[in-house]
């Protein structure tokens, strides 16, 4: 655990989170500023800040669980046609939190998605990412 990591905050309870998985190794949960609505990071419980710090085991797992919520995002009613998974390794690949994460990003035809965003982009209500992630908790279970 990492003083000060957002995301070990949210591993930790510390900070909000609208989780639609978690086991003893990773927690997924949904991106604050989602590309498109559904959009799950997968991250490993224990805090590595890049790809070069991670346990290969947490890593395979993180891809396994990746793998599994693009199946889960299909069949739970979301718009999801297709997925992207993106992981950025380093400040220049993108990354902004260092602890590292898997994107799953739900695509569609013509989504308009825009894979940057503004860094001034404002979350998403709590309520609005509460309600998708029920709708994929749902998912999971089936
Ligand atoms: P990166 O650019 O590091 O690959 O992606 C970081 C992601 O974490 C961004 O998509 C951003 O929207 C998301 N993010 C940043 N802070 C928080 C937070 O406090 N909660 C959640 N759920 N997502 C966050
Ligand atoms: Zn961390």
């Amino acid at each position: 655990m990492e003083q000060g990591c957002i995301f070990c905050q949210i591993v930790r309870g510390e900070a909000p989170a609208s989780i639609v998985y978690e086991d003893d190794t990773v927690i997924a949960f949904l991106d604050a500023v989602p590309i498109t609505p559904g959009h799950v990071l997968v991250i490993p419980r224990h805090h590595a800040a890049s790809l070069a710090a991670l346990d290969p085991d947490d890593g395979r797992h993180v891809f396994t669980v990746a793998q599994r919520m693009t199946a889960v995002l299909r069949r739970s009613g979301i718009h999801c046609d297709a997925v992207n998974l993106l992981l950025n390794d380093g400040v220049e690949a993108g990354q902004r939190v260092f602890h590292i994460h898997m994107h799953v990003i739900p695509r569609w035809a013509n989504d308009n998605a825009r894979m940057r965003r503004d860094p001034d982009e404002l979350p998403a209500a709590r309520e609005t990412l509460e309600a998708i992630a029920a709708q994929i908790r749902a998912a999971v279970e089936t």
